[in-house]
């Protein structure tokens, strides 16, 4: 059966599936998936291209172990003769030792636009369909291979923006945050079953005693070490987010500040256009810097000033917006004509924009053109003393560095890096929720309330960190996770 119609296709079936895993160079990566997609894909590989032309050697793949490559050639089955398509490198894996768990293959063809396609086609004429976005680790999941955890780091390994993001998506890959989930959840369980087993035992109304004690939440201590632990989880999250959505950083100030200069520079390429002529920058320019391992968004906003130009003004409004919504703001003093009224109007502009508290610790003024004109002692802004700093010489570089680093630091509210943290939004919603139910059991044990409305609490705790896990979890769930991921994947 050919399963060309990707409409009818869904993450549940069991159909064969192929997609480019990786392109681009002098290589493209096809990859192929599951139960008989071995003997379909044999159909068009063969090892001998002299026998390609008159019997195809089918039975090479058919017999390959796995873990084993092939090298042999992708040929379209021709009644009379075989079209040669491509000459590939073919990985084979047997089932269960694959990433998806199932009999799968890694086709290496030569790069370029057409040879992936052409391989692509000759697969799906023997069977194949294309793959949906994230389905190979779907499948991998659905398999036993890997929990939710483990699956959505593969995801963000994928898109780590950094050196640090990747390493930190590694961790949770290798299970850190699975065996640590799972360890909050053993301790869960056991404090459930210490409740229920008196829920039990006072069903049995074996004696007053037992309503006695019904209303002390056995293991209690248990119970408080496993918030301890989950709150650590949640608090972990502000520090990640970080690490992977980066933070934005957009540098402002007015005309000839030196702004493009210093954008180049943290860029360390020319990517914005430096003149002497006020107002070049109309718009705004970004570019992703990694600052000590942190993912910075990096703006370079128009010269902020009065314009008649209907252009520049759409270009100031937009840095005005982009400057409210920044997490740090650079404001550069043009050091060679010191702070001007322009500058004390700007910032003051700014701060109400930004809201004073915000401001006060996000905004980092810097003094560039160091090597023309050093600031005195009177040259404070909002009595701060600002960064000395020069786009034309680098000096002060390592100085603007410390002095985003520590912001950030601010933001993290110094949050240390923790072995296990969890690494999205939806693992952090459900931590939360598990924290609030396991609370709010804890807190009607102290109120001395019957364990009957304690333990469903404990239950919904249990219940949030299997769905984390992926052992409690739904195919709308599953399918809206998966369908994010890349193809290929
Ligand atoms: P922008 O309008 O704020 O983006 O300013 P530019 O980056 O276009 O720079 C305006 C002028 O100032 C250019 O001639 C730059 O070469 C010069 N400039 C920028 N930074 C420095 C610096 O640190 N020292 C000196 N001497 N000149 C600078």
């Amino acid at each position: 059966m050919t399963y060309n119609d990707s409409s009818r296709a869904n993450y549940g079936d069991d159909a064969l599936i192929a997609a480019v895993a990786a392109v681009g160079g002098a290589l493209t990566l096809i990859r192929c998936s599951g139960k008989g997609s071995i003997e379909s894909a044999s159909s068009v590989f063969t090892t001998s291209l002299k026998n390609a032309h008159e019997k195809m050697e089918k039975n090479a793949l058919i017999n390959a172990h796995g873990n084993t490559v092939l090298h042999g050639w992708i040929v379209k089955p021709g009644v009379k003769k075989q079209e040669i398509i491509d000459e590939v490198l073919v990985s084979v894996f047997r089932s269960p030792k694959s990433y998806t768990g199932e009999d799968s293959l890694d086709i290496c063809c030569h790069g370029g636009l057409c040879s992936g396609a052409a391989v692509m086609a000759a697969l799906k004429e023997a069977g194949f369909r294309d793959a949906l976005a994230g389905e190979f680790t779907f499948r991998a999941f659905i398999n036993g291979k890997i929990d939710l955890t483990k699956s959505e780091s593969v995801m963000e390994l994928v898109s780590a923006k950094t050196e640090e993001s990747r390493r930190r998506a590694v961790l949770r890959l290798c299970g850190s945050l699975q065996t640590e989930i799972n360890e909050i959840k053993y301790i869960l369980v056991s404090v459930l079953a210490g409740a229920e087993i008196f829920l039990d035992y006072s069903d049995d109304e074996v004696s007053a005693e037992a309503d006695e004690i019904s209303g002390v939440l056995p293991n209690r201590d248990s119970a408080l070490l496993a918030l301890d632990r989950l709150k650590k989880l949640s608090n972990s999250w502000q520090t990640e987010r970080i690490f992977q959505e980066g933070i934005t950083c957009v540098i402002a100030g007015r005309p000839n500040a030196g702004k493009s200069s210093l954008f180049n520079l943290l860029l360390k390429e020319d990517r914005s256009i430096v003149t002497e002529v006020p107002g070049t920058t109309r718009d705004w320019i970004e570019a992703r810097v990694s600052v000590e391992g942190i993912p910075v968004r990096l703006i370079d906003t128009a010269g902020l000033r009065e314009s008649s130009d209907s252009i520049e003004k759409i270009g100031i409004q937009r840095s005005r917006r982009l400057l409210q919504e920044a997490d740090i703001v650079l404001y550069l003093i043009d050091g060679g004509q010191g702070v001007t009224k322009e500058d004390n109007d700007e910032i003051g502009m700014i701060n109400d924009e930004r809201g004073e508290q915000k401001t006060n610790e996000t905004i980092l003024f810097l003094w560039n053109k160091c090597d023309l004109e050093k600031p005195q002692k009177s040259d404070l802004i909002k009595n701060i003393t600002p960064v000395c700093v020069s786009a034309k010489t680098g000096e002060g570089l390592a100085d603007l560095y410390l002095a985003i680093n520590s912001v950030i630091f601010k933001k993290t509210s110094g949050v240390t890096f923790e072995p296990a943290a969890v690494g999205t939004a939806r693992q952090k919603n459900l931590v939360d929720a598990a924290c609030s139910s396991l609370e709010e059991a804890l807190s009607l044990a102290e109120r001395v309330e019957p364990l009957d409305f304690i333990a469903p609490l404990l239950r919904d705790a249990v219940n949030s960190l299997g769905e984390i896990t992926g052992e409690v979890s739904t195919a709308d769930i599953l399918e809206e996770m998966f369908s994010k991921f890349c193809v290929g994947k």
